[in-house]
């Protein structure tokens, strides 16, 4: 260890049995996980570039790591020999060039730390990763985000797995590297996004920046069925309005805690804080009006929502989709916030479940058999989850051209030592559920496996890249020697992240 104490300083390596075991977990159950052999944490880019020189002379892999807030087993080494690089020293806003709009930020940022470090510019990033817990870092979500199409990445810092420090885009000249430019010959930024960490270690990213939205316009409906919600979300996104849409399903309304949960609703909306949005949004919605609540238990609700330079134009937007929105559903008054706001859900259940998300990205042909077979799954299911006192909870966000789902499994387990080291959880005092069944973990393993094939085979295209969902297996050969060819420039001895894009 003291080849890496030299390069980053001996507090930032560390080898006691409660960190390896932390820095080798995140919010998943891996029964093929290893604990790493250091956890070894640089300060600037040349020291990451050291890092990964010293790691592969002694012939050991790496493993890179943000926040840890994923499900995928990206972050989780799964070969004896490896350090797992803490990239969170690497914290700092470098630019903001509010001239040529667009911020340089180094890949151990959190992703609230950099909307704080731009709330006085009046600016924000393009790039828009929805749905993100705060905490997650630039460098994990880049890492895992790369199907919600990372519009406005201008360029990646990266460090190659032969230990090269490199820059994509315009900032890939020698002379004049300004980063305000991503196509600039071959995009090779793009094969840094949602790469699982198997190309090269990111350091810095560039975002492009645009003002914030001067109009906000919105609507809510309510659906009887899954279906009828996604026939809905289909027609309008088939429109290609710049409207977002996001569905949620009836367990938006679970786990509601009378007016404190009201109350959250209000806090969250007056501070654009998401934390318990969505069980706050539950209460109001089914609090009763004139006696009858807004929203009955069963039903669906689709929340649109469009920016735009006028408040005319934002609603004209909204007036575009009513129609169809209202062709199976009924209005309602909006409920979440305007704008980009999808709900995050809390780390873990209103009753300190666990819970583990499958997000698939869907063609628009497939959406409406999608819900289907979703609703269809859980259903054959239903017994056996309710003995062991689990559920599931499904939200639908709109693309351009596709659909994303992303069903929830919630159960009773202990909680991982990511989830334990989250503000959030532990500000709540919540420490997991009180009740454990192993067989509901199993099932909860089962049941993200069944999910997992039942997108495959719909032709879906998974997110977050890892060791969770095939990848590598459903390319063309040709396709996947291309790839792994490219790969293997950046990273000729396969140091980088082993394991993760590989089943
Ligand atoms: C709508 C939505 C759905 C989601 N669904 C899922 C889901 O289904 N499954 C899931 O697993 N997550 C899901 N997420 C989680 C999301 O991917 C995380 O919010 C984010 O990646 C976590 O950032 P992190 O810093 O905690 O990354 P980590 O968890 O630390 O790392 C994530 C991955 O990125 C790699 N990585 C991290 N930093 C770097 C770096 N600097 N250079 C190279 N590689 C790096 C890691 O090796 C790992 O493979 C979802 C998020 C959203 C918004």
């Amino acid at each position: 260890m003291d080849l890496f104490a030299q390069i980053v300083g001996p507090e930032h390596v560390h080898t006691d049995a409660e960190t390896l075991r932390r820095c080798s977990s995140d919010l998943f159950v891996w029964p093929h996980a290893r604990t790493c052999r250091a956890v070894v944490a640089p300060g600037t880019p040349e020291e990451v570039a050291r890092a990964v020189r010293a790691a592969a002379a002694i012939g050991w892999g790496i493993v890179c790591r943000g926040s840890g807030t994923s499900w995928n087993g990206g972050c989780v080494p799964h070969e004896d020999e490896t350090i797992v690089l803490d990239l969170r020293r690497l914290n700092r806003i470098r630019v903001l060039e509010t001239a040529d709009q667009y911020v340089t930020v180094e890949a151990g940022c959190t992703w609230s730390t950099l909307l704080e470090g731009l709330k006085a510019s009046g600016l924000r990033p393009v790039f828009e990763p929805f749905g993100a817990r705060a905490t997650a870092t630039l460098g994990g979500l880049l890492s895992m985000q790369a199907p919600d199409d990372c519009a406005g990445v201008l360029g990646i810092e990266a460090v190659t797995g032969a230990g090269k420090l490199i820059c994509t885009g315009s900032a890939a000249r020698a002379a004049h590297p300004a980063p305000f430019f991503r196509h600039f010959g071959p995009d090779v930024t793009a094969l840094l996004l949602g790469d699982g960490g198997r190309f090269a270690v990111k350091t810095a990213v560039t975002l492009a920046l645009e003002p914030l939205p001067a109009h906000t316009a919105q609507a809510a409906f309510v659906y009887a069925t899954f279906e009828a919600m996604m026939r809905t979300v289909v027609a309008c996104c088939r429109l290609r309005t710049p409207a977002r849409l996001v569905g949620l399903d009836p367990a938006a309304l679970r786990g509601t805690h009378g007016e404190a949960a009201a109350h959250a609703l209000r806090e969250a909306l007056a501070r654009g804080r998401r934390r318990r949005l969505i069980g706050a949004l539950g209460e109001v919605l089914s609090r009763p009006e004139n006696g009858e609540p807004a929203v009955q238990s069963d039903e669906w609700t689709l929340h649109v929502s469009a920016e735009a330079v006028s408040e005319r134009a934002a609603r004209d937007v909204i007036e575009s989709l009513r129609e169809h929105c209202l062709r199976e559903g009924r209005e309602i008054a909006p409920c979440l916030p305007a704008g980009r706001h999808v709900p995050a859900r809390e780390l873990i259940g209103p009753d300190g479940e666990r819970w583990v998300p499958t997000a698939a990205v869907v063609p628009l042909s497939m959406a409406e058999t999608a819900a289907t077979r979703v609703r269809q799954l859980f259903g054959v299911h239903r017994a056996r989850m309710q003995g062991f006192g689990m559920w599931e909870s499904c939200t639908v966000v709109s693309r351009p051209g596709a659909v994303i789902i992303e069903p929830c499994i919630y159960w009773h387990d202990e909680l991982s030592p990511v989830h334990l080291e989250q503000p959030d959880v532990v500000h709540a005092g919540k420490s997991g559920s009180a009740i454990h069944f192993p067989e509901g973990r199993e099932l909860a393993i089962e049941l993200r496996a069944r999910l997992t094939e039942l997108f495959t085979e719909l032709g879906a295209v998974h997110l977050e890249p890892g060791k969770a969902h095939p990848f590598r297996t459903l390319l063309a050969p040709q396709a996947a020697e291309a790839l792994e060819r490219l790969r293997q420039a950046f990273d000729p001895d396969d140091r980088l992240n082993p394991g993760n894009l590989e089943r």
